[in-house]
């Protein structure tokens, strides 16, 4: 569906170091909470408190429950002018921006939200939703898929955790890749979607966080926010027919076991409008579960370094393949015959990173993101072999990640890669 959005609607933001700080510390506050209520979830032996919390939904092996709603809360608070509220029109939420009475706060008590800012910013008609589970992959696999520090990899990551946006813009950067960490972004970010024809655009401006933090324990996590952050220069596009939602969302993923690792994730999305409860919560449910793709993105993006590593290689051996003037006739990898009746038929592709002639049983087609189209990314299926598809997962997400920081940084030069990044989506 075409957005009603006219391209270029926010110019690029420019914060200044007051700004700059104040998204710095609310953010950090709210992956501190997360992680902490990450380590209370593990504390608990996992359990959540049924008064407080209902089960929703299982796929994949991840678990979505959420909060019930509030009962007995009868005393409206009042609405100061100092104070903005999410659900409200004014766009200036941040720190503290509103606060639940200590009555209130009480009935609601819970160890996973008690006391945390993401209360303070969630509406009280709007449920919180907590993700928890197992997935594939290692933590640094999650936070190189999660990492969309520019618009390519933004768009990358898109395809692959279902999210459908119609306009999106990264408005400011505050925090890039670095040797220290090379799945850091810290940035303000806003993006359109339409869910139907009879649903208006919604639109969202948020601050997004990605990184590895360590733990109370010392252990190694990735952390992946997105909240919704006011600013007067974003304005609201009401007289486009643009509703503004406010969401939050932050995910903590830590070492589960060989390959594995255990998500926990917080998250209240306000669509605003007139939509129903379960409509919002439908919607933002399967957002949420698809938090599995961060992993499988990450495999292509090592799949796609591996053919850029690799590009040379690749030439020469097209060139000598040439020059024998014939196909393979047996599979690289499981040796079988690629011909059929005599010599008449050939089977078989080539794996795009190693090039090697494989037949259709053993080679795995994925959609590999390639180039931008009409603001979306273009995929294209593409054949790897198994020993290629192995080595991707094996291979160190923070090494690639690290070659891979933005040129003018500090990345690390190899000799092996020097094709042009300028587009890189990987
Ligand atoms: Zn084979
Ligand atoms: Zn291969």
């Amino acid at each position: 569906m075409k957005s009603k959005v006219p391209p270029n609607v926010f110019p690029p933001l420019q914060l200044s170091a007051k700004e700059q700080q104040a998204i710095v510390d609310y953010s950090d506050e709210l992956v501190a909470e997360t992680l902490q209520a990450s380590e209370d979830f593990l504390t608990h032996h996992r359990r959540f408190n049924p008064e407080r919390w209902k089960y929703v939904k299982t796929e994949n092996h991840l678990h979505v429950y959420r909060s019930r709603r509030r009962k007995g809360v009868t005393v409206e608070l009042p609405h100061l002018l100092s104070l903005s509220d999410m659900s409200g029109d004014t766009s200036t939420e941040g720190p503290h921006s509103t606060s639940l009475s200590s009555a209130d706060s009480r009935q609601d008590s819970d160890y996973l939200t008690d006391d945390s800012l993401l209360e303070r910013a969630r509406p009280r008609e709007v449920p919180l939703l907590v993700v928890t589970g197992k997935m594939d992959g290692t933590v640094e696999d999650a936070a190189y898929g999660a990492l969309a520090d520019n618009e390519a990899r933004w768009r990358l990551r898109d395809a692959y955790i279902g999210d459908q946006y119609d306009d999106q813009k990264i408005l400011a950067t505050i925090h890039s890749p670095s040797k220290d960490d090379p799945f850091r972004f810290l940035g303000v970010k806003w993006a359109t979607r339409t869910f139907g024809a009879f649903i208006a655009q919604r639109d969202v401006v948020y601050v997004e966080s990605t990184g590895l933090a360590l733990s109370p324990k010392g252990e190694r996590v990735s952390y992946i926010l997105m909240h919704s952050y006011g600013l007067d220069r974003v304005p609201e596009l009401s007289e486009l027919g643009v509703i503004r939602a406010r969401l939050s969302m932050c995910s903590i993923l830590r070492p589960h076991s060989e390959n594995k690792v255990e998500v926990f994730c917080r998250a209240f999305n306000n669509m605003g409008g007139e939509l129903l409860e379960g409509v919002t919560v439908n919607i933002f449910t399967d957002t949420l579960l698809a938090v599995g793709g961060l992993v499988e993105c990450a495999y292509v993006k090592k799949l796609k370094w591996q053919m850029s590593a690799r590009e040379p290689e690749a030439r020469e051996h097209a060139t000598s393949v040439a020059s024998r003037a014939h196909a393979p006739t047996h599979c690289a990898t499981c040796h079988h015959s690629l011909t059929k009746f005599g010599h008449l038929i050939h089977s078989g592709a080539a794996c795009q990173v190693c090039h090697r002639v494989i037949c259709s049983k053993c080679s795995t087609t994925k959609r590999v993101g390639v180039d931008f189209v009409d603001g979306g990314i273009m995929q294209k299926p593409m054949e790897f072999c198994p020993e290629c598809i192995t080595l991707a997962k094996k291979l160190s997400a923070w090494n690639i990640a690290l070659d891979t920081l933005p040129r003018g940084g500090s990345r690390v030069t190899s000799s092996r890669t020097t094709s042009c990044r300028s587009k890189s989506t990987y």
